[in-house]
């Protein structure tokens, strides 16, 4: 039986090594800094008691929340089951398995290349140049063969550093006509002005996706948006389900939207980006600290003298980090989610134990 499953399986998802996401990796701790979710707890209440009716498709009231919120018209947003529903349904619509590409560029997140595996669409890896973490326009130029779609971090997960602007213009000017450019801004509210939204205005090939995971505090409804031109957007809508965002979820990212949501999560973005600045200077003083890489979102990047030592230990005590050490330039790098000032201090007072051993 176990092996006339196996056959039937397609061969592309029978070797697919799935996302090893924070909460597959587990790690016994009460200190989670390993999936860059907001630390500090937010308290919706809904007063929704009946579901006997199926959700709208695109709800109208939320995505003109959402439009308010980034300035654009309601026909350039879709919302979707988080982010990653952005990144997938992209993929399904357009690229064709086994003949079109899409490019990514790492060491960036890797729900781009997984998606486009289970696809059988091929993924062109352009690493980043190592120095600046930025993009290699030109090797991207030259392997645009068959590509579809351009993935781009900004801020980059996990190295957090922003892509220049200038950059971002060259490939979607180089690129128009023969590929879309996708921005994924989930860490956007941390830098804000970094964002490539005024870009979509003249840029008919950009895409970017955003979420309400990160800064506003809600990764437990799973609730993102793609921000396009209207044509996408339409095409988007064609390979959507029928109902993807629950009624519940409509009601709560509505309060996450409103003014005094979209206050408070800007309070929320300046704590933790304070609390980023106070963990860096703490972690520029302990010597098995090699170096910190400049971050614009709440979480950083360390690479560490004996990181695996620290990894364990810290996990022992409780404190989970995420580990960065297969990705390509990040040996020995642990990237470090912006915890809450308390959680920040432990972590520091537990490096410190162990360094000056
Ligand atoms: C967390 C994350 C996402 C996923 O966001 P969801 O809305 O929770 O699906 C997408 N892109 C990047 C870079 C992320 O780090």
């Amino acid at each position: 039986m176990k092996d006339s499953i196996a056959n039937l399986v397609r061969s592309n998802i029978k070797h697919l090594q799935p996302y090893q996401s924070a909460r597959r990796i587990g790690g016994d701790g009460n200190i989670l800094l390993n999936a860059n979710e907001c630390p500090i707890p937010v308290v919706f209440k809904t007063n929704l008691t009946l579901f006997n009716r199926y959700p709208e498709c695109q709800p109208k009231s939320l995505i003109s929340f959402y439009s308010n919120y980034v300035g654009l018209s309601s026909s350039q947003i879709l919302v979707t089951r988080g982010a990653d529903e952005g990144i997938e349904l992209l993929i399904k619509a357009f690229c064709n398995p086994r003949k079109d590409a899409i490019i990514c560029c790492p060491p960036t997140y890797d729900m781009y290349a997984i998606n486009a595996s289970i696809s059988n669409v091929e993924t062109k890896e352009i690493p980043v140049f190592h120095d600046t973490w930025q993009i290699d326009l030109d090797n991207i130029q030259r392997n645009l063969d068959k590509v579809k779609l351009i993935y781009i971090c900004n801020p980059n997960n996990p190295t957090g550093n922003i892509i220049l602007k200038q950059d971002i213009i060259n490939l979607l000017d180089k690129t128009l006509g023969s590929s879309l450019v996708v921005i994924d801004e989930a860490y956007i509210e941390f830098s804000s002005e970094n964002s490539m939204v005024e870009l979509l205005k003249d840029h008919p090939n950009l895409i970017i996706l955003r979420t309400l995971s990160k800064a506003f505090a809600l990764a437990g409804i799973r609730c993102g948006f793609t921000l396009a031109h209207k044509e996408i957007i339409n095409i988007l809508n064609k390979v959507i389900s029928p109902y993807p965002i629950p009624t519940i979820v409509t009601d709560i990212a509505i309060q996450a939207l409103s003014k005094s949501g979209i206050k408070n999560m800007k309070d929320r973005v300046s704590t933790l980006n304070l609390n980023r600045h106070w963990l860096v200077n703490e972690l520029h003083q302990i010597s098995w600290v090699k170096k910190i890489f400049n971050s614009h979102a709440n979480y950083v990047l360390v690479k560490f003298h004996m990181f695996e030592q620290i990894f364990q230990h810290l996990w022992n005590k409780g404190i989970i980090l995420r580990n960065q050490n297969h990705k390509v330039y990040l040996k020995k790098c642990l990237r470090i989610s912006i915890g809450s000032y308390s959680e920040c201090l432990r972590l520091i007072e537990e490096i410190k134990i162990l360094s000056n051993k």
